[in-house]
């Protein structure tokens, strides 16, 4: 039951989450009401939406991927982006159930505090492909969310830090504290990411990635954030040599980090125990 409430919240978001990403401007507040409040339109032709233009994959598939108006073709990222939120609101709800073992208020408190986490990430991945940059708003919105996170966890599970890598984060000094282990995360992510920044001259990383660096590392906490940021230069690298491979990109230009952030809290938060436990197996530790 829980699933498919999910599901279906997961496609509605979606569809909200990219036409937001694709009509921010950079200049404007994300949601401004404007954005927010205006009718949905074609963008090829202009013209309104009717309401059951607005239903997610289901308007794509009984329109046949074209405007009812225009005939323009509808792009596959729509419907595409829509499920793909809507199974991964299903499979946040899943993590969390499994990670943390609660149900009924807890378990939702959880879920949708970790969707709007992960949410604004895919927000922000869309936004800063598209423009380079990453809204200030949305760092602010996930430090927000970041510290309700942590504060419920705290006054639920008490004040021992719950790491993602479960006993084997006390390899790396794990934190005996969830408050000290999750306020050092994030000085830890902000402070290196600024050293990068401020060592590259801005030639890599920008502001934005700091700024982004630490609600990341105030949710993970330490080691966490060690280990998100380090799947976020390896996806980086390998994506960036793809490019060069393809010849889509050159050796000198730069590839936007926020997507590639986001994609390490989501192996974290979803391979984090299992990857770890398998490593120190295959160590023989
Ligand atoms: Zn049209």
């Amino acid at each position: 039951m829980s699933s498919i409430l999910l599901f279906l919240f997961g496609l509605v978001f979606g569809s909200f989450g990219y036409v937001l990403a694709l009509r921010y401007d950079g200049d404007h507040f994300l949601l401004n009401p404007k954005v927010v409040g205006g009718r949905s339109y074609c963008p090829h032709c202009m013209a309104t939406l009717r309401w059951y233009a607005l239903i997610p994959v289901v308007s794509f598939i009984i329109q046949g991927g074209q405007c009812r108006n225009c005939k323009a073709r509808i792009s596959f990222a729509y419907p595409l982006i829509e499920l793909f939120s809507g199974f991964l609101f299903v499979a946040i709800g899943a993590r969390v159930q499994a990670f943390y073992g609660i149900a009924g208020g807890g378990f939702w408190t959880l879920t949708v505090l970790w969707i709007a986490f992960f949410f604004a990430l895919a927000l922000l991945s869309v936004i800063d492909i598209r423009l380079g940059i990453i809204p200030n708003e949305i760092s602010i919105f996930l430090t927000a969310v970041a510290i309700l996170l942590v504060g419920f966890s705290a006054s639920y599970f008490g004040s021992a830090n719950v790491s993602f890598f479960g006993p084997y984060a006390s390899v790396f000094g794990i934190q005996e504290n969830i408050w000290s282990s999750h306020i050092m995360g994030a000085v830890a992510g902000f402070l290196f990411f600024a050293g990068l920044v401020a060592f590259t001259r801005g030639k890599g990383m920008g502001i934005g990635d700091v700024k982004l660096a630490f609600p990341l590392g105030f949710l993970f906490g330490w080691p966490d954030i060690i280990f998100l940021s380090g799947a976020a230069f390896v996806s980086g690298a390998a994506i960036g040599l793809l490019f060069i491979a393809l010849k889509k990109k050159t050796i000198k230009s730069t590839l936007p980090f926020g997507p590639f952030l986001a994609l390490g809290a989501v192996f974290v938060f979803f391979f984090g125990s299992g990857l770890m436990g398998w490593y120190i197996h295959m160590m023989g530790l």
